[in-house]
């Protein structure tokens, strides 16, 4: 069984400890978790996709860039995974993750105005 908060991220059961079946009038439909509960949503830690997209728009890195270093590893690969692209970037900065959550925690302080920045609906 999975559950999933109101942005939709996934919880590990086993890291449960608010089990809330609710109800979001917003986006009419049921969730298992508020989320206030969820550290995705309260900025405590990075969805692996967010983070992959906010490097690609910070840094510029074409995904194309580190496919090529992935194929030459594997030739047998056909896509750039998110934590591969993320580890890239990292790397070639020297960045680490601990100071982008807290760029982004500044920034933006609110997960739906950081969705909403990787969307490119948000600039500031
Ligand atoms: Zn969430």
């Amino acid at each position: 069984m999975k559950l999933f908060c109101q942005n939709n991220h996934m919880f590990p059961k086993d890291n449960i400890v608010y089990f809330l079946y609710d109800y979001d009038f917003e986006s009419n439909r049921d969730y298992d978790i508020n989320k206030i509960y969820c550290e995705i949503c309260m900025l405590k830690m990075f969805k692996e996709s967010d983070l992959s997209k906010y490097l690609e728009i910070m840094y510029k890195i074409p995904k194309d860039e580190v496919f090529v270093e992935i194929k030459r590893v594997n030739k047998k690969r056909l896509k750039v995974h998110d934590s591969e692209y993320i580890e890239y970037v990292i790397d070639k900065f020297q960045l680490n993750k601990e100071n982008l959550l807290e760029e982004v925690q500044n920034r933006f302080g609110d997960y739906e105005l950081f969705r909403m920045f990787l969307k490119g609906e948000y600039s500031q």
